[in-house]
């Protein structure tokens, strides 16, 4: 028996310390924040949170240029906390949550906003809206044994130098704690998943030629630039 074709090798996070993370599954939290959920339309009051899915490999690290994707013309950033999870567990307590937590990180979750809310129209699904090539930026994790636990702090998204998206971590309808807990009921987490808590307000679009800075006190800041449309 013969491997028919070089395995894709495990998408490697860098942390602060100079360790790969390897990254195991990528989960986003929906809509939380309230002032975001109103922009989308939605009524912010406190539902349980909900999640979708992105492929370990559409992880890319600070400092990179990503290509402007195939099939839309609404190619939009969402800035947003990043929790790197370190210890498995299935219905982990609230209280228990944050001893899963390896360390946090700034991060992206970019969507294809045209075809995200088309899929929403139909109550389809929104994958191909979300899970995008090269669309989950990720700055360095930092060890929550060296950050702490983040509840507070400023969260900034600039493109070019304007501010477009500002808030605070106090803010999140849904903390870390609560959402890994809410997760754990549905999935065994595991190490090396990353979870991507929700963006706040401001959300927009993106051009080829623009610089996209995600800054959270406490943390590294993540660029990105975005790049031409990839023909391969
Ligand atoms: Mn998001």
């Amino acid at each position: 028996m013969t491997t028919l074709f070089e395995p894709r090798p495990p998408t490697l996070a860098a942390t602060t310390r100079g360790d790969d993370f390897p990254v195991r599954r990528v989960f986003c939290v929906g809509r939380n924040y309230a002032e975001h959920a109103r922009e989308m339309g939605r009524d912010p009051e406190r539902e349980p949170p909900f999640f979708f899915t992105k492929w370990a490999e559409t992880v890319v690290p600070s400092g990179a240029v990503i290509a402007y994707p195939s099939e839309t013309a609404n190619y939009q950033h969402e800035g947003e906390l990043v929790v790197a999870i370190g210890k498995g567990g299935r219905y982990i307590s609230s209280k228990d949550a944050l001893n899963h937590v390896y360390g946090y990180a700034a991060g992206l979750d970019m969507t294809r906003r045209d075809l995200q809310l088309a899929a929403r129209q139909l109550q389809r699904p929104w994958d191909i809206g979300k899970n995008v090539e090269q669309s989950s930026p990720l700055g360095l994790i930092h060890p929550a044994s060296e950050c702490g636990h983040l509840h507070s702090g400023a969260i900034r998204l600039t493109v070019n130098g304007t501010v477009k998206q500002s808030a605070d971590l106090r803010d999140l309808i849904w903390p870390v704690a609560d959402v890994i807990a809410f997760l754990s009921k549905y999935y065994r987490v595991e190490p090396g998943d990353l979870i991507y808590t929700g963006t706040p307000a401001g959300v927009g679009p993106v051009v080829e030629g623009d610089s996209i800075v995600v800054s959270i006190e406490g943390l590294t800041r993540l660029t990105v630039a975005i790049g031409a449309a990839r023909a391969d």
